[in-house]
């Protein structure tokens, strides 16, 4: 591509990660000239790699069917979380057998991924498809009022389109800056700090590891068996906890390896040495207020941004691809979306992160309900609702107005209920005297 260029096209996609391939993929079957920009080809670490089990129905819209992963090494079955404590107790997550039985017939797998292997084989089939790859930079936005007509980048180039997916992750975020969208957010700044080790005992199913105290914000460490004999490990908490034992003198390699060390799990994987040097990303869980516009969808992790402990992110990223997608199709003869899609992908985008953020801030992240019922039944809780409700999302697929609104009504009705349950643990006498503090 010549510096400089102006070129033209349908849509322009912007970001070629999980949503912009996806996004990219959907209008480019449906006949669509499609223009990628993605200044790297593929990092070497990617997260995302424990989906809920929602994803995989979403990967096989896509061409990737869960068996064909998995014989190809690219994915493990994951069949259950652990959630393991310091103390040695722990609970299983693990949908019931009768779920996978008429009528409900459910699948009761899911999978790990090999994140940098899946978007290697996403990319080459999306090139295959005639899916335009420009590896620059966007950097600016040419409009008429709320309406995009080209996107500038790095090089100068200008590329014009009747429609643009911005799919640049919420580092850059790049529409919600340019065009200064809102932001609702939850919960603190976090950090992930993550690695790869090879193992001989991997199982079939993520485990987290914590030893949060009662009066803490919760952190925790997360194993995932991504590749036979190959696991992903990682720590998740907040940035101003980094941020002080940073300040004690120690490297994001010290804090990470002392934060391994507190589980015998992992006595042997730093014995052998095998850790490769970890990876670091901070981010703020978020959801965007204003998601699309006449000409504009906005997918995956630039639009919302769900606690990886959810394990939500790579299932709304596809939903965010094949909805935002899907609305651009059906408006093609008007040439712009009309306000009542807007809405609708709005709330559903919104009330699902909310619903995913909101409860985990609640039943783990802070100390209220995790004080007064332990932490593995909190988790119980969560577990159950957040499973249900993603399930009843792939099963209804809400899409009209009133499916919108009753789903995203229930949402809210189950948000509520954990928030009067807060209050009332609150307003009830502390066990032992001791009184629950938000801490962090
Ligand atoms: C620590 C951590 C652990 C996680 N674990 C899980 C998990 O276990 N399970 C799960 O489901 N989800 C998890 N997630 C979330 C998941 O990784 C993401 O939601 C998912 O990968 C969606 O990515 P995306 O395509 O929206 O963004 P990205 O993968 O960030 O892709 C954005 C792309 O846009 C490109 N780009 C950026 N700016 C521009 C620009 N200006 N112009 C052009 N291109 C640009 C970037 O180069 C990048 O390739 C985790 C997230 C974190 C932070």
């Amino acid at each position: 591509m010549n510096s400089g260029a102006h070129i033209r096209t349908d849509v322009v996609v912007i970001g070629g990660g999980l949503a912009g391939l996806a996004s990219a993929m959907h209008l480019r079957r449906a006949g669509l000239g499609v223009i990628c920009l993605e200044p790297v080809e593929h990092s070497e670490r990617m997260v995302g790699e424990s989906l809920d089990w929602s994803a995989p129905e979403l990967f096989e819209q896509l061409g990737f069917a869960m068996e064909d992963l998995v014989e190809a090494g690219i994915a493990t079955y994951k069949r259950h979380v652990v959630l393991q404590l310091r103390d040695g107790s722990r609970a299983e997550y693990i949908p019931s057998e009768w779920l996978g039985k008429p009528p409900f017939n459910i699948e009761l797998r899911t999978l790990h991924l090999d994140r940098v292997r899946l978007h290697v084989e996403l990319r080459k089939m999306a090139e295959r498809a005639g899916i335009t790859f420009v590896g620059e930079t966007a950097t600016g936005v040419e409009r008429t009022g709320n309406r995009l007509r080209a996107v500038v980048t790095n090089s100068g180039s200008r590329y014009e389109g009747n429609w643009f997916v911005d799919a640049s992750g919420s580092a850059a975020s790049f529409l919600g800056r340019q065009l200064k969208l809102p932001y609702a957010e939850y919960g603190p700044k976090k950090v992930g700090i993550w690695s790869y080790a090879s193992v001989e005992d991997w199982q079939e199913g993520t485990t987290l590891y914590t030893d949060t105290q009662d009066d803490e914000y919760f952190s925790w460490v997360w194993e995932i068996p991504i590749a036979p004999g190959t696991v992903s490990i990682g720590y998740v908490t907040t940035g101003a906890n980094l941020k002080r034992q940073r300040a004690n003198g120690e490297s994001v390699d010290d804090v990470f390896r002392r934060q391994l060390s507190k589980f015998e799990r992992f006595e042997q994987v730093l014995a052998k040495g095998n850790l490769e040097p970890p990876e670091v990303r901070s981010f703020q869980c978020r959801a965007c207020k204003t998601a699309c516009g006449p000409n504009w969808v906005i997918a995956g992790e630039a639009a919302a941004v769900p606690d990886p402990i959810t394990g939500n992110g790579v299932t709304a990223a596809l939903r965010h691809a094949a909805e935002g997608t899907r609305m651009i199709l059906e408006s093609l003869t008007r040439g712009s979306i009309s306000w009542y899609r807007r809405i609708r992908y709005n709330m559903r985008l919104s009330h699902m992160a909310k619903f995913f953020n909101g409860l985990i801030e609640r039943l783990a992240y802070t100390c209220t309900l995790r004080n007064r019922f332990g932490l593995l039944k909190t988790g119980d809780v969560y577990t159950a609702l957040a499973w249900s409700m993603n399930h009843l999302y792939s099963r209804m697929r809400p899409g009209g107005m009133l499916g919108t609104a009753v789903f995203c009504t229930a949402l809210s009705g189950l948000r509520a209920l954990a928030w009067l349950a807060e209050q009332l643990v609150r307003l009830a006498p502390a066990r032992g005297g001791f009184v629950p503090q938000e801490a962090y």
